[in-house]
């Protein structure tokens, strides 16, 4: 009988991806994914350590999994707890330490050894500790096929970070810049679609500092990938995220203009809108190269859509600074963003600079930026209104016949639609719109490539 696996993922959309990857490496030594912990054989958290509230959560969930494993385990049971994602890399000897339960903590470069991991845990009770940053990539260790839950899939292309911001540990957590080979990456798009994927979104901590090297010597960059993964038949829509705007070029601007199934939505985080704070930030652009960026990535696709990340609160930042982000954010408008506190984090360097901003006002700040987003979020959607958007009907509603989907620009799109349509691309006249989400009715003429 197979096992149950219960992996609960925190964080951002790799984790996503790795937590999948995971799922397919436990699979053939017997494990079946479970939407519980209740009763699992194994339990895995996904962990992130982005910001400290993220990482804290972790250790509150261990406390209340160690009743569940104690509980199994009272009854002659096992269950084995592991902890993976970037709060395993930075933190595992102290995940070892504050929750002596759990019995595998291994870095998001060694799941492929998963296998090896689960058998020592099973055999010995004491932890198995694996955060290396092995030679070899685990791209190359991991199976081939790929389960697809629904039509949008994601697809690891590059991982880590040179670009060392002063407030971020993702380039300790994740490692140096890597890009996989481009044949492994089309490959396995291909499987992908094979498996149902209309949609593919491509992931990297720098996506667009992609550089694989391929058999024959030659080294790609993203624009070139998005233009040979295009060729799959039976993929409509291709994405990419997270992009670093001092590494959008000309090429991947021209594939915007280009490749039609590149959906008109791009993921830009700009963090501020003063060059004093990008530079203590050692982001590599000033506001004026963002802006044109942004400039040539609408010339070369008008209806192109923006959204982006904000930091507000970073040590140093004045009044004079945050008015600067709200001016910025006035002049380019963003369709959707995700905004955050500056939260210090262990061992970066803003972590130690001067000026470091009191919690209310980081607070108000905040609360001003998100007002402003709301906004421009609510007049983008009401644009809508009235119009017919072809979307990718992709999970179910809360209420029975209703199916929820993507519209081109990522906003989500409620349905009333039967089953039948799920994980099809139907055109949808927008009849509501809120800052969150559309309403709209099945306009006909479905399962066309999107605009
Ligand atoms: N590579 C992307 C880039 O260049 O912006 C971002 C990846 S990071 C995982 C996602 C977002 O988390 C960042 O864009 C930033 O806004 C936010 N973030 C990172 N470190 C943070 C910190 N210490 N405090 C608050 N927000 C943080
Ligand atoms: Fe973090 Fe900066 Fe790298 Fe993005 S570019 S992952 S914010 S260090």
């Amino acid at each position: 009988m197979a096992k149950k696996l219960h992996i609960k993922t925190y964080g951002c959309q790799m984790n996503v991806y790795d937590s999948e990857r995971i799922a397919e490496v436990l699979g053939p030594i017997g494990f079946e994914l479970s939407d519980t912990p209740d009763d699992a054989d194994m339990v895995i958290l996904n962990t992130c350590h982005i910001r400290e509230r993220a990482a804290e959560k972790v250790f509150s969930e261990l406390g209340r999994l160690r009743g569940k494993k104690a509980e199994k385990e009272s009854g002659g049971g096992r269950m084995i707890l592991g902890v993976t994602g970037c709060v395993a890399q930075a933190q595992g000897e102290e995940v070892t330490r504050r929750a002596p339960y759990v019995d595998m903590v291994f870095g998001p470069q060694t799941y492929h050894r998963l296998p090896e991991m689960v058998a020592r845990a099973a055999r010995e009770h004491g932890h198995v500790l694996d955060i290396d940053f092995p030679e070899d990539s685990k791209f190359d260790s991991l199976p081939p096929a790929r389960n697809v839950s629904g039509a949008a899939a994601f697809l690891a292309v590059q991982e880590g970070c040179d670009k060392f911001c002063t407030y971020c540990v993702v380039p300790y957590t994740r490692g140096a810049e890597y890009s996989r080979p481009p044949e492994g990456v089309v490959a396995e798009a291909r499987i992908l679609v094979d498996a149902g994927a209309k949609e593919i979104t491509l992931l990297g901590q720098n996506v667009n500092a992609y550089h694989g090297e391929a058999a024959d010597g030659s080294e790609w960059n993203l624009a070139r990938l998005i233009r040979d993964v295009a060729e799959i038949d039976g993929l409509e829509r291709i994405r990419y995220t997270t992009s670093y705007p001092a590494e959008i070029n000309d090429d991947l601007i021209t594939a915007h203009a280009e490749v039609a199934k590149l959906m008109p939505y791009l993921h830009l985080p700009i963090q501020s809108g003063s060059d004093a704070v990008l530079n203590a930030m050692n982001r590599q652009h000033t506001v004026d190269a963002f802006k044109d960026v942004v400039q040539k990535l609408r010339a070369a696709r008008p209806d192109l859509s923006l959204s982006s990340d904000f930091i507000v609160g970073f040590p140093g930042e004045t009044d004079a600074d945050f008015e600067a982000t709200l001016k910025l954010v006035e002049d380019v408008t963003f369709i959707q963003a995700y905004s955050f506190k500056y939260s210090s984090r262990p061992g970066t360097p803003a972590a130690l600079m001067d000026g470091q901003i009191p919690e209310a006002v980081k607070a108000e700040r905040l609360a001003r930026l998100q007002a402003l987003l709301d906004t421009q979020s609510l007049d983008f959607n009401l644009r809508a209104v009235g119009q017919v958007l072809p979307v990718l009907l992709d999970r179910t509603g809360k209420h029975t016949g209703q199916l929820i989907g993507r519209s081109p620009y990522m906003q989500a799109v409620v349905v009333d639609a039967p089953e039948a349509l799920l994980h099809t691309i139907q055109n949808v006249t927008i009849t509501q719109a809120g800052p969150n989400s559309l309403m709209g009715e099945l306009a006909g003429g479905g399962q066309r490539a999107c605009a």
